[in-house]
């Protein structure tokens, strides 16, 4: 597990004398043809020994879930008691569908930013109509200033909100509501407000950490001249819950995997020592975990170990880090680089790009699993568009293997993070989570897009529940996601009557 040393993938070396230096320096130079022999026997023990380190037995997965549920529990106990925040959400009443109005949200993810509206009907008429648009983010915002973040993103729904119209119609004399989704560890003080704890997803802005998100938004709407009041500052996790709540009463647990990752779930307010004693009006309250903390009982390889030491928050967010979006590519290329380097994977000599951090995708590694041909073309290509690396077969079937590696770890883990904290409800609810049917609402781009990501995370679910239980357990995605759920808690603290 993550004691075992690492360092076995390097005795690849033993059958060489130190590799010599194999980059080309110029850019764009490719190997010579009739390079592409490899040196079988490093590749062949680099790769096992990977399969092996990553390797996810049940009991790995047990040990994970197990891991889960109790250091949910300390986090609940006290304050910084786990990797777990366990962060209040104030979230404690739920969409009922009376919600009537227009009203906006604005997700600030870790790749995207999206502005939806949202005219609400009540119970009968529902959602009665929706618009969105969606914008990435810009890279050098990322690592810019608070400021220049925020009136990014100010701008973006200051322009969204000018061509309102059709079905959508806010009453005289009303201010527009917006629900915020932030999708990064926010100390939430109040439904609208919330101190930024860290930046997370390759994020480095300056300026933000300590301060209100909420407070950080409203002052660029005023350099905007625009009119918006942020009623509820959610979590994208809270708002999947609460979307998908709307319209299922069974939806328990949200769990996002995009970029990034995390879950929350519907707490008792008795089960949470923290509060000492405060109840909310429903007993209820949604706990937003920030699992992407968490770290007990990984397996984790050289390469996971690598990569964390030369990320922006080192030793951090360790399960975000071997099961989401931002990171699965980034540790195949890192394990196709050692390949190249001490076994000649792609020929004798191979392109520098391949040695570039984050150049594979997770979306790349998805694209190549969906390759079923016997020659494995679009894996080649999809490797010489990404890397600039040539291969043949053999080569792809081996940046095959790696993929399936990493991509089955991060499903697996995620499986058991979820057993984690129904197994946690179910205990403390003396088996109302098991006895009858819990969804689980799923939502982000590497659920959606990735389905052997999601067979691998199904299957470890139904491995660690068995059949009888599993079948009590849906995982759905979250058709609407986390926006209308952001522009629902919107209503629901509207500061008008509803
Ligand atoms: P965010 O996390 O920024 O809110 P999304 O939920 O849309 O945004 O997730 C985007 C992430 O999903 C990307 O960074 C990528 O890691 C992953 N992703 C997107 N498309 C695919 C795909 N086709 N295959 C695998 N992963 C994908
Ligand atoms: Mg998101």
């Amino acid at each position: 597990m993550s004691s075992i040393p690492t360092t076995t993938t390097s005795a690849a070396g033993f059958f060489r004398i130190p590799p010599p230096p194999h980059r080309i320096p110029a850019a764009g130079v490719r190997m010579m043809a009739g390079a592409l022999q490899s040196n079988a026997s490093s590749v062949g023990t680099i790769l096992t020994n990977l399969q092996h380190e990553s390797a996810t037995p049940l009991p790995v997965l047990r040990h994970v879930a197990d891991a889960m549920t109790e250091d949910m529990r300390a986090g609940l106990a006290v304050e910084g008691g786990s990797d777990l925040k366990m962060i209040l959400s104030y979230v404690d009443a739920l969409p009922s569908g009376n919600e009537k109005g227009l009203f906006y949200a604005l997700d600030l993810g870790g790749t995207n930013f999206r502005v939806l509206r949202v005219q609400l009907g009540g119970k009968e008429e529902r959602v009665i109509a929706t618009e969105s648009e969606q914008v990435s983010i810009p890279k050098e915002l990322m690592s810019g200033t608070s400021e220049q973040l925020f009136d990014f993103i100010a701008n973006g729904l200051a322009t969204f909100a000018e061509v309102e119209g059709g079905n959508f119609r806010l009453p005289h004399g009303r201010q527009r509501e917006v629900g915020f989704t932030f999708s990064f560890p926010v100390m939430q003080t109040s439904i609208d407000s919330g101190i930024l704890m860290k930046w997370t997803k390759g994020f480095s802005v300056s300026g933000t950490a300590g301060r209100d998100v909420v407070a950080c938004l409203n002052e660029a709407m005023e350099r905007q001249a625009l009119d918006m009041r942020v009623s509820a500052l959610v979590n994208d996790t809270v708002g999947a819950l609460a979307g998908a709540r709307y319209w299922d009463d069974d939806v328990m647990v949200a769990v996002i995997l995009g970029t990034g990752t995390n879950a929350c779930y519907v707490e008792r307010t008795d089960a949470i020592p923290r509060l000492n004693g405060t109840m909310s009006a429903s007993g209820m309250t949604i706990i937003n975990t920030e699992w992407g903390a968490f770290s007990n009982g990984i397996p984790l390889t050289v390469f996971d170990r690598d990569m964390d030491a030369a990320s922006i928050n080192p030793g951090e967010q360790i399960f975000e880090k071997t099961i989401s979006g931002m990171y699965l590519g980034e540790i195949a290329r890192r394990v196709l680089l050692k390949m190249a380097e001490e076994g000649d994977l792609f020929g004798r000599s191979f392109p520098e790009k391949l040695t570039t951090p984050f150049i594979l995708r997770t979306p790349d590694l998805c694209a190549m699993q969906q390759d079923n041909s016997d020659d494995l073309q679009a894996v080649g290509s999809i490797l010489y568009n990404a890397t600039q690396v040539e291969s043949n077969l053999s080569s792809r079937k081996v940046a095959l293997e790696v993929c399936d590696a990493i991509v089955k770890r991060g499903g697996r883990l995620a499986g058991a993070g979820i057993v984690g904290i129904l197994q946690k409800m179910d205990q403390d609810s003396k088996g109302s989570i098991y006895g009858k049917q819990t969804v689980v609402a799923m939502d982000g781009g590497l659920y959606e897009h990735y389905p052997q990501y999601r067979g691998y995370m199904q299957r470890a679910v139904e491995e660690l529940l068995g059949s009888e239980i599993s079948r009590n357990i849906v995982i759905e995605h979250s058709k609407d996601g986390s926006g209308i759920g952001a522009a629902l808690l919107a209503a629901t603290n509207s500061k008008y009557e509803h």
